[in-house]
């Protein structure tokens, strides 16, 4: 899936290098295969977005503890502390000189963040201004205990959270 979602991205001629860290041999994790798509694809189109300059765009994926550990880093704008605070919320953008020219509906990290949690993982943000983002999320392992909001059973995993909801815009309208 990382593998798909960095292709998609990597098509153009853009000004971004885009490179994947990740071991060959992952454990498994049990996820909604279109959701945890849209998460990496909200996240890769931030981290290229708010670097305007171009620059390196790392998505990695590592075990830490009970869960795998995914991550998306870039080299752009930074955002600063106290924005980091609100910006898993609806509707919240960092209106400053660095961004203030980079569209968008501030939506996309509220969907990201509650695909995440529906999985039973959590996400979070490291920045420094000028420097660049990683934004990093966790999902259990399948061995790990059932502790989201993802249907244990079946094969096609379900979340109860967007229940019949098949596309992007469905999946927006549901979360507002
Ligand atoms: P949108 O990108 O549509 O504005 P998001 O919910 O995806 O909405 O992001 C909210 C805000 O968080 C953005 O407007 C931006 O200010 C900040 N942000 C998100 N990702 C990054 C990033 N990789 N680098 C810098 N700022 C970011």
């Amino acid at each position: 899936l990382l593998r798909e979602t960095v292709a998609v991205f990597n098509s153009g001629e853009g000004a971004h290098t885009l490179s994947i860290e990740a071991s060959e041999t992952l454990p498994c994790a049990r996820v909604d295969t279109a959701r945890l798509r849209q998460v990496l694809t909200n996240l890769l189109s931030n981290a290229i977005k708010f670097s305007p300059q171009g620059g390196t765009v790392t998505v990695g994926a590592k075990v830490e503890g009970e869960a795998l550990k995914v991550w998306v880093k870039d080299q752009g704008v930074g955002i600063p502390p106290e924005a980091q605070l609100n910006l898993f919320s609806k509707f919240f953008r960092v209106d400053n000189r660095d961004t203030r020219s980079i569209g968008g509906t501030g939506l996309g990290l509220a969907l990201v963040k509650e695909i995440v949690k529906a999985h039973g993982g959590r996400v979070w943000v490291e920045s420094a201004v000028g420097k660049g983002s990683t934004f990093c999320f966790t999902l259990p392992l399948s061995s790990a205990p059932h502790v989201g909001n993802v249907e244990p059973q079946g094969s096609a995993t379900q979340l109860r959270l967007l229940a019949n909801t098949n596309n992007q815009l469905d999946a927006s309208e549901k979360l507002l």
